[in-house]
């Protein structure tokens, strides 16, 4: 579970998550995975702890975002399967029962949870979600309409997912990627427990331009599509140029040459800022660097996350 500021609800969410997990017959552990919360979060989550023997938890070195923070715990956990859930309350308790149960009956690699309707988001992001689903599926190929994070993984694919090596995590994308037999229970978003989601439009806006640059080159291709279509427009215009001037018709075409420098600038850039979205991309893999740092544990302190080993 990642856990950013979530001090108002954090007690209330765990319990409901321990009480649904005694109520079936598996040993369980709850990671917690503290994104560099402000607030008194990890006080909260260390009082958790020290009376749930559940419960280990680690607490990253500053605020690396979700998707980081459930890397680390999908790295710390040690069961047959994991399931990730977020900790505002989102993601219902009463769904993990059925989500064990379709993993136990076999043949089954990966349960998601998958949103009938999106909550109480506002319209501008619920469109925004639908747009980027629709794009991320026609570019990637992976269908991914409602997908949430809340999915239980086997540990056959969850050895698979640690497998995959890059920085810029996007857990639903990769799970997608990965592929295995897959059953999808649907679920209606509950309203936060408290607080507010902490996810800006620039954030989310950063998440979409990753996750659709991390699985399709095609904004690449688009270019030189681009780059075709006004080859071929430029072929027929500049005939058509000539023989206007061997004719001796031309006009002054002052308006015309306004505009083409206008739209071959604007699309000259936006190519050279995709082309950048990509360079950055390959930049920030290249580097290395660990996806989170952990800066303490609690439980089974022995346990180093495969990232913090020098892999
Ligand atoms: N979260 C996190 N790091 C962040 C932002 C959020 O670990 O920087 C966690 C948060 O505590 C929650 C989950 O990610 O468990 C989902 O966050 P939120 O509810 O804000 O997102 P939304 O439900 O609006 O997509
Ligand atoms: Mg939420």
């Amino acid at each position: 579970m990642p856990v950013y500021r979530e001090s108002g609800s954090l007690e209330a969410v765990i319990d409901d998550v321990l009480g649904a997990s005694r109520d079936m017959d598996v040993e369980t552990e709850l990671i917690l995975v503290d994104d560099g919360s402000p607030d008194k979060t990890w006080e909260i989550v260390e009082r958790l702890a020290s009376s749930h023997r559940e419960i280990r938890a680690a607490r990253l070195s500053r605020n690396f975002g979700k998707e980081s923070a459930v890397a680390a715990g999908l790295e710390l956990a040690l069961g047959d399967a994991v399931i990730v859930m977020d900790a505002d309350g989102q993601h219902p308790p009463a769904l993990l029962p059925e989500m064990i149960n379709a993993w136990r009956a076999g043949g089954v690699d990966i349960v998601e949870g998958v949103k009938i309707d999106r909550g109480s988001e506002t319209l501008f992001s619920k469109a925004g979600a639908e747009l980027f689903y629709l794009i991320w599926t026609r570019l990637s190929g992976f269908e991914m309409r409602g997908a949430s994070d809340y999915k239980l993984l086997s540990r056959r694919v969850l050895d698979a997912y640690l497998e995959m090596g890059e920085r810029a995590v996007f857990f639903r994308g990769m799970t997608a990627w990965l592929g295995f037999t897959r059953v999808q229970i649907p679920f209606e978003v509950p309203e936060r427990a408290s607080g507010e989601s902490s996810w800006s439009v620039m954030r989310r806006l950063r998440l979409a331009v990753n996750g659709i640059s991390a699985f399709s080159s095609f904004p690449l291709h688009l270019v030189t599509l681009a780059g075709i279509i006004f080859f071929l427009f430029s072929l027929t215009f500049g005939g058509y140029t000539l023989i206007l001037q061997i004719t001796g018709r031309s006009v002054s075409g002052f308006a015309t040459v306004i505009l083409l420098l206008l739209v071959i600038g604007s699309l000259l850039m936006i190519s050279l800022g995709i082309i950048g979205i990509y360079l950055a991309r390959i930049y920030d893999e290249l580097k290395g660097r660990p996806r989170y740092i952990i800066a303490k544990v609690l439980g089974a302190a022995e346990v180093v996350p495969i990232s913090n080993k020098n892999v």
